[in-house]
């Protein structure tokens, strides 16, 4: 097996960065032209073409990149877009406009686009965006996503889903989760949680983190009477699974 690993090893890392793109675009050849030229900058490329299969390709499988077009037949750029961010997707997207619709930059920006390229565009344009929106979305996705079980957790974009579909939690639940998510494994007192997460603004009371507990277990645990993530530790307070 030593033998072997030395060779397996380099394959198995160099997929890893591999970056995925994904091409929304209903024009054929201009698709075939992105997919070519990004594959050739050793992207990995996949290609929809149309909004409906777009987004089930988003939601299946994780990309680095979405390239999306506004107009599509069946479901446009802009719903695609939209429907990705409500279910808690932070995917950059590289949105492509025609020329004359500003309003389209406006309205791809405000569903949650990260940048945009009117059509037609040069090539190298494309690829110094692309190349940015993937350096930019990567270290901060790394830093601030958590991911436990089928739960997704954002820090930097305030976000929580599980099973692919966003979670609603209070300011409080969060900043809650928040603070168990930093502090994998470790044994959490009552007293540790309301000094750090309520602060002094409240009446103390053990009986506030446990309603909050409570309701977040609610939300993310499969069976919230017999939890995997927020542990009840007897005695002591709460851990978040490691
Ligand atoms: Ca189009």
């Amino acid at each position: 097996m030593r033998g072997t690993g030395a060779t397996i090893f380099p394959v198995a890392r160099a997929m890893a960065t591999e970056k995925k793109i994904l091409i929304v675009e209903d024009e054929g050849g201009l698709a075939t032209t992105l997919k070519d030229r990004l594959r050739k900058e050793g992207y990995q490329v996949n290609v929809a073409k149309d909004g409906l299969s777009g987004f089930a390709l988003a939601a299946a499988e994780p990309f680095d990149l979405i390239v999306l077009d506004v107009m599509l037949p069946g479901q446009s750029g802009l719903t695609v877009c939209q429907k990705l961010r409500e279910r808690g997707s932070s995917v950059p997207i590289l949105m492509l406009t025609a020329r004359r619709q500003l309003t389209d930059k406006v309205a791809g920006l405000k569903t949650g686009a990260d940048d945009y390229l009117s059509k037609p565009f040069h090539m190298a344009e494309l690829l110094a965006r692309v190349e940015a929106l993937i350096r930019r979305g990567q270290p901060a996705t790394a830093a601030s996503r958590h991911q436990f079980g089928t739960v997704c957790v954002d820090l930097r974009r305030t976000e929580v889903s599980r099973d692919g579909r966003a979670v609603a939690v209070s300011a409080k639940e969060f900043q809650l989760l928040r603070y168990f998510v930093e502090h994998r494994g470790a044994t959490l007192s009552r007293d540790e949680l309301l000094r750090e997460v309520w602060g002094y603004d409240v009446t103390p009371s053990s009986r506030t983190v446990d309603v909050h507990v409570a309701w977040l277990r609610q939300k993310l645990e499969k069976d919230p009477r017999n939890p995997q993530f927020i542990l009840t530790v007897v005695g002591l307070g709460y851990k978040f699974a490691d």
